[in-house]
């Protein structure tokens, strides 16, 4: 049976240290702050506000939650990017997404300073990652990494196979791997033998958000399998894309949904935030 990378374990591990360097940074007179703007009343970006608030306490960020009506005039969000920009108690900016229809994304979110975008989406961070060169790392590519450095899997080298090209997981990830001397292959929607690719993997990380898509036939013995989707069953509840209970007989190691590089992806925002406080992104 495979081992499983408990990505919750590995979180509460993070949350204690950051608690520490917070703890240090506020006798220094430094309080981390990171502001969250929510637009409309959709479900699941309700939730993921929640959730960052909640944990944004427990290691001790100031957090403010900006929620603004569906209907809203971009340029009401701009204006209150510009001034979030100019807050010096504010260290990290984060747009909740999606936007509504009337509202340009890649605007937006090229309004935020780079200096405090600590989701990594403005185009300055995106290209300075690329150069090997990161101001920010983005939070689910940099939770990944984490995950399976603090579970001493070795990425130099590896077959690394990534299904799913986003901008904000695939894309990143595949840039970070590579920095890392891994052998990359990027599989998406078009890739003509999944199966076949899959197969090859020594690490797999799988991120198209279509539950169910790897199955225990396309798993290489013992490789290192990461699921990174989320999907809601019928029935409610979350699963990955990757069949767990026939693919953990397989795989050397996988992490869980829930409980894997969700709770991951929180604790970089986290890391992140600290990170800005500190100046370190300042360059
Ligand atoms: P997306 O939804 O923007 O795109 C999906 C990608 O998967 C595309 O590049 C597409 O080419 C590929 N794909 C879709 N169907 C495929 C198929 N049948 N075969 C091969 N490739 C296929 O991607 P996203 O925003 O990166 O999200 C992917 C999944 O990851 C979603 O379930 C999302 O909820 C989840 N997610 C989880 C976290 C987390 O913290 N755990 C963070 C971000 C996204």
């Amino acid at each position: 049976m495979a081992k499983i990378l408990d990505g919750k374990r590995i979180a509460e591990e993070i949350k204690v240290e950051l608690k520490l360097e917070i703890s240090e940074l506020k006798e220094k007179g430094i309080v981390p702050g990171l502001a969250v703007i929510l637009v409309g009343e959709g479900v699941a970006s309700q939730i993921y506000v929640r959730n960052k608030e909640r944990v944004c306490e427990e290691v001790g960020i100031f957090s403010e939650v900006h929620r603004l009506a569906e209907d809203v005039e971009e340029q009401e969000i701009l204006d209150l990017i510009a001034q979030l920009n100019a807050d010096d108690r504010i260290h990290g900016i984060l747009m909740q997404l999606p936007l509504p229809p009337h509202i340009d994304p890649q605007k937006i979110l090229s309004a935020i300073s780079p200096k405090k975008d600590v989701d990594c989406f403005h185009p300055e961070n995106v290209g300075r990652m690329f150069l090997g060169e990161p101001r920010f790392l983005p939070c689910t590519p940099l939770g990944i990494v984490e995950i399976l450095k603090r579970y001493g899997i070795g990425i130099s080298g590896k077959k690394v196979i990534i299904v799913g090209r986003s901008n904000i997981v695939g894309k990143p990830l595949a840039m970070m791997m590579l920095q890392k001397n891994a052998t990359v292959t990027m599989a998406h929607s078009k890739t003509e033998n999944l199966k076949e690719e899959a197969l090859r993997a020594e690490i797999l990380i799988v991120a198209a958000g279509h539950a169910g898509l790897i199955s225990a036939d396309m798993i290489k013995q013992g490789a290192v399998v990461v699921d990174v989707g989320i999907n809601r069953g019928s029935d409610g509840k979350l699963s990955g894309d990757v069949d767990f209970p026939d693919v953990s007989r397989i795989a050397g190691a996988i992490t869980p949904v829930p409980g894997g590089v969700g709770p991951m992806t929180i604790m970089s925002l986290m890391m992140n935030t600290v990170k800005s406080a500190k100046g370190i992104n300042n360059i």
